[in-house]
């Protein structure tokens, strides 16, 4: 603990030190000001002055408490201080979901989508969605301090728009950031599906308390989200992680993004599906393909190891290079458990050196929700670093007597 107590400006070591009793509050719930500054060695004063303007601001509340026969003050964040939002396009549906800043999820939704639908379309239904969630939940846009918006595609950070028109076709010309915040008035940020993933894996997940891995997610497309010293890793462009174009045969068949003999050509949901289409017809969906292999049957473990195999080669890269600690599996393909896993783990194993001493492969703990709780993971990151920060987007509701929530309700 102590974050950001070496070095750095009068203001930069303030907001360090806001930050870390926010980040204690949220992990831990309540707790007395003697108990803030033990666990985060800042003086009583110190707990003090923070705690006195966090409850001023209305992101945190004090009510008495009793502990060990004693009367104790006790501090936590304020469930009524604020919302935010995440919006999660997969290729086929989009989800809305709500959360307070006590990380609990406080309503979510789904709608279908047809296969590459258009942006100027599926953005307006999200948007509406979205409204309709928070609305139902007796709560108001102007409560909702960050919405973040996840897509399948490679993301550029600077513009949020798609970093690539072939892989996202329909979106290319579509400013998703601006028409959200145009329609519902809340500041948006957009990024990767596979990079939300990783955050919540992070965050709530299997990768919580690891530092190093990456979250891959094997659905219509193959990407990954890679996290580095406990931070998310995007690249100087922010499109880091697009594990689905890597080379896996220099001479293959030529990929939606122009490469020739990409990881996607070989082991995402087009792809398996396929081979497989003379035998089990042309209805055969990726969800099918897993109920099937998890039913036991035998053609279709069999594409589900192939996929495995080649993802294998993938990752065996990706660790020579990285060396992670953990490596976690999500999307779809992902339920069909140890039929994918074991393969890649078998594929993995012949190739990487660091493989099977350090970098464990497991599956990820939310499966298709991983994009939409990633969401609310950056909107909520997004938002304590404004809360740190001191920034006032808007002004905080008044504080509300909803009971004590500190842990993602999932
Ligand atoms: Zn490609």
């Amino acid at each position: 603990m102590g974050v950001g107590r070496s070095g750095g400006s009068l203001a930069d070591l303030r907001t360090a030190n806001r930050r870390e009793v926010l980040t204690l509050l949220r992990i831990s719930g309540a707790l007395s000001q003697a108990e803030i500054s033990r666990a985060t060695r800042l003086s009583h004063a110190s707990v003090s002055n923070i705690v006195r303007e966090l409850t001023s601001r209305g992101l945190a509340r004090s009510t008495l408490g009793v502990r060990n026969g004693r009367r104790v003050c006790d501090v936590s964040l304020n469930p009524s201080a604020g919302l935010v939002g995440g919006i999660e396009f997969g290729n086929r549906h989009v989800r809305a979901a709500v959360a307070d800043f006590t990380h609990t999820v406080r309503a979510e939704a789904q709608h279908t989508l047809s296969y590459r639908h258009q942006a100027a379309s599926s953005v307006p239904e999200a948007a509406a969605m979205f409204r309709e969630l928070v609305e139902g939940s007796g709560r108001d846009l102007a409560d909702v301090q960050v919405l973040a918006v996840g897509l399948p595609g490679p993301i550029d950070r600077e513009t949020g728009r798609t970093a690539s028109p072939a892989i996202l076709p329909g979106w290319a010309e579509f400013d998703v950031r601006s028409a959200i915040e145009a329609t519902l008035g809340v500041r948006t940020i957009v990024d990767n599906d596979a990079n939300l993933g990783a955050l919540a894996e992070g965050l709530w997940g299997v990768g919580r308390g690891f530092t190093d891995f990456a979250y891959v997610k094997v659905a219509t497309g193959i990407g990954a989200g890679i996290v580095l010293h406990g931070k998310l890793y995007r690249g100087v462009a922010g499109t880091a992680g697009e594990i689905g174009h890597t080379t896996i045969e220099e001479d293959g068949p030529v990929c939606r993004c122009g490469n020739r003999g990409c990881l996607e050509m070989f082991a995402a949901g087009p792809a398996l599906l396929e081979p497989l289409r003379r035998s089990y017809g042309d209805d055969l969906t990726v969800e099918d393909l897993v109920r099937l292999s998890n039913e036991g049957d035998i053609g279709c473990r069999r594409v589900i190891t192939d996929a495995g195999r080649h993802i294998g080669v993938a990752l065996a890269n990706l660790c020579n290079l990285l060396s992670p600690q953990m490596i976690i599996i999500g999307g779809e393909l992902a339920l069909a458990g140890d039929v994918l896993l074991n393969a890649i783990r078998e594929s993995m194993a012949r190739r990487a050196f660091s493989v099977p001493a350090h970098a464990e492969v497991v599956a990820g703990a939310f499966s298709e929700r991983a994009g939409i709780l990633g969401a609310l993971a950056l909107a909520l990151q997004e938002s304590e670093d404004d809360a740190a920060d001191g920034a006032h987007h808007r002004p905080g509701p008044p504080i509300g007597a909803s009971e004590r929530q500190h842990r993602l309700a999932v």
